[in-house]
């Protein structure tokens, strides 16, 4: 993160500046499984959007049912045996699935990546 002490920024939490979401093993599985995320300072959490972040991460945005702030999700990227996997699928003629979502979550190609809708992940580039 660079200092931006000096720039004014607009608030935490609205639509230009969501709050990130505390690394949690257990939010990322409650997400994988399709949960409904609560919300850190209650309500629950909506899904506005996906997208493919830099580094094959992924990016969730979200917005609380309650106060209408936004956050976001990052969803960590491919290990080297999901890359695997989705390689060997490929080379295979199977279709690729999410690792994370399961077999009923296609991995969809957006540029040189597959990607899952669900979690903005390049589970591999070709
Ligand atoms: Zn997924």
């Amino acid at each position: 993160m660079m200092d931006r002490k000096a720039v004014v920024e607009p608030p935490a939490g609205s639509p230009a500046n969501p709050i990130p979401l505390p690394k949690s093993k257990k939010l990322l599985e409650a997400y994988y499984a399709g949960k409904r995320l609560d919300s850190p300072l209650g309500g629950q959490l909506d899904v506005l959007g996906v997208r493919e972040g830099k580094t094959g991460v992924g990016e969730v945005l979200l917005e609380c049912n309650t106060s209408s702030l936004r956050y976001l999700l990052k969803i960590p990227k491919a290990t080297k045996a999901e890359q695997a996997e989705a390689k060997k699928a490929l080379a295979a003629g199977d279709e690729l699935s999410c690792p994370r979502h399961g077999p009923e979550q296609r991995l969809v190609k957006s540029g040189k990546s597959w990607i899952c809708s669900l979690c903005g992940v390049a589970y591999l580039k070709t």
